[in-house]
């Protein structure tokens, strides 16, 4: 690319098409082409592990799910990302009562993810487990090749930058954020939620057990159906269809034995989420 010196401004540019523009005009992104986005790891199954719904309810739960990861780990590989739960609502709670802007509830947040990461890992090392952050995204590729598991915390790393929410001051980019966001920046295989539900409901099934259950439903259509309660978090939703990787997500019962190992091998046995760009 060649260098351009402007006439006026003396300022010196490298002739490209972005040359001089705000990056913000909106016809000028409409005009931009960008060519197919390069998939970094199209055989990995980024597994999110509820923080809340699994991790807490102890080794009753955590260790079936592991069992079952380790079993798994020859056919697919998969990276663990986790969820906060019951200790981030805790510190939540706290820091709502002592006036902490959102930045800071999500740097909290962040650091009760890395909590159940670091106990996950730690399960999980004798089968190569690997505790990694979220400057390692770019060894994965490496951990892969020596047959590890990655484990990661959920929390996405807005940290003090988090933006404030349409509602109050809990951050909205929280666990189940973080894994699909890792899931569409590596361009993963498949984007599982291991919960505590058979998948999702037009309520909260424990709540209302008669609530319906949805197989498969579209970001959009669930979006506008305005739901009070969801299992996953909605900004989720609200990526998925702008996402270029990730084109679906599934939410399914880690509380199921074989649940973990039928998703994997590619089933449909929870909810599936699926884009359907009708959001503007
Ligand atoms: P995680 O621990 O993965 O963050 P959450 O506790 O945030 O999971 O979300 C899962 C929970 O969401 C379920 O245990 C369920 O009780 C609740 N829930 C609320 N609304 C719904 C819904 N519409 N369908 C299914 N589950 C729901
Ligand atoms: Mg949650």
């Amino acid at each position: 690319m060649a260098l351009i010196r402007e006439r006026d401004s003396k300022r010196l540019h490298i002739k490209s098409k972005l040359m001089g523009e705000t990056l913000v005009g909106r016809s000028f992104l409409e005009s931009l082409e960008y060519g197919k986005t390069f998939r970094v790891l199209p055989d990995v199954n980024v597994l999110k592990i509820g923080g809340q719904s699994i991790t807490d309810m102890g080794a009753r739960a955590v260790l079936p799910v592991m069992k079952e990861i380790v079993e798994n780990a020859r056919r697919h590989k998969m990276i663990i990302s986790t969820g906060g739960g019951t200790r981030s609502r805790h510190v939540y709670a706290i820091a709502m009562e002592l006036g902490m802007p959102t930045g800071i509830i999500s740097k909290l947040g962040q650091s009760i993810s890395e909590q159940n990461a670091l106990m996950l890992t730690v399960l999980l090392s004798p089968h190569g487990g690997i505790k990694v952050g979220h400057d390692d995204i770019p060894k994965l590729g490496a951990y892969f090749a020596q047959g590890c598991i990655p484990v990661i915390h959920g929390m996405p790393p807005y940290g003090y930058w988090e933006h404030p929410p349409e509602e109050g001051r809990i951050p909205s980019n929280r666990t189940d954020v973080g894994a699909f966001l890792l899931a569409e920046v590596i361009g993963a295989k498949q984007c599982i939620f291991v919960k505590d539900v058979d998948g999702l409901y037009s309520d909260n099934p424990k709540l209302y057990p008669d609530a319906e259950f949805f197989p498969r439903i579209g970001a959009a259509e669930l979006l506008e159906r305005e739901q009070d309660d969801l299992a996953v978090e909605r900004v989720v939703l609200e990526l998925l269809n702008r996402s270029q990787n990730i084109s679906e997500i599934q939410i399914i019962n880690g509380l199921k034995e074989g649940s973990i190992t039928r998703a994997l091998n590619g089933e449909h046995v929870g909810t599936i989420i699926y884009q359907d760009k009708t959001i503007e």
